[in-house]
């Protein structure tokens, strides 16, 4: 497939690059915060950026009328609201989180939670010390399906992702958690996403939907 990228020079930017050229898809449509190119019409756009630039990507996908991935994080409710409107004309993924584990932990949750009803739940967070955002989108994400529990955010080194979920009473504990071991993981997951959305008819998907094959 051609793809466009918005965010390309950045961290996820570069791994998406990597693993998109793995499987022979060709970009053809690039641009950060300085810079902005357009070789072809791509046949899908993906956002793994910042909020600031989602406007221009929603922009871009209308005009060449072409799905729309998004991985962009610390999106607001208006944001939402735009991704939606997209929908109605071309198909949009958008996750906080595109790995396949975090998603397996979020059915998990859904399924146990009446069991945790009367335990105290805490959500603590690692990222790498240059995460803009915090809570991650990932443990806000993974915050809603417990009710909205607290969430501990820690930023140091260079962690890619890591998600630990903890119940307690009074004489037990247990610990669910999840280690991003690379950004691939991630990139492997938009790269699942823009396959889906180039197949598929407009609406508004979640990568759970992605995961399941919803159409
Ligand atoms: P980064 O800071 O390394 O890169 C950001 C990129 O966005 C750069 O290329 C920058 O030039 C570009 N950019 C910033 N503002 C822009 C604007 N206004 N217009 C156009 N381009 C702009 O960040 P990163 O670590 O690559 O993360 C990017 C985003 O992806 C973040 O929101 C992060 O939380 C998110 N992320 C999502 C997932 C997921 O699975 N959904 C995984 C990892 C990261």
């Amino acid at each position: 497939m051609k793809y466009g990228l918005v965010g390309f020079s950045g961290k996820m930017g570069k791994e998406i690059i990597e693993v998109f050229s793995e499987y022979c898809h060709q970009l053809v449509a690039k641009f950060d915060r300085t810079h902005r190119e357009v070789q072809e019409k791509p046949d899908i756009i993906l956002d793994f950026s910042s909020p600031e630039a989602l406007k221009e990507t929603v922009e871009l996908s209308k005009k060449f009328l072409c799905p729309a991935v998004i991985g962009t994080t610390n999106l607001k409710e208006q944001d939402i609201s735009m991704l939606n409107e997209l929908s109605a004309l071309v198909p949009v993924v958008y996750s906080s989180n595109f790995s396949v584990g975090i998603n397996v932990i979020k059915n998990i949750l859904e399924s146990f939670k009446l069991e945790f009803s009367e335990w105290d739940i805490e959500i603590i967070e690692f990222h790498h010390r240059k995460k803009k955002d915090a809570p991650s989108g990932t443990a806000l994400f993974l915050s809603e399906s417990l009710g909205n529990v607290p969430i501990h955010s820690i930023r140091a080194g260079g962690i890619f992702g890591d998600h630990k979920i903890l119940f307690a009473n009074e004489g037990e504990v247990i610990e669910l958690s999840h280690r991003a071991m690379s950004r691939k993981i991630f990139a492997l997951g938009a790269l699942k996403a823009a396959e889906f959305a180039i197949s598929t008819k407009a609406s508004f998907y979640t990568f759970r939907d992605v995961l399941s094959k919803k159409r």
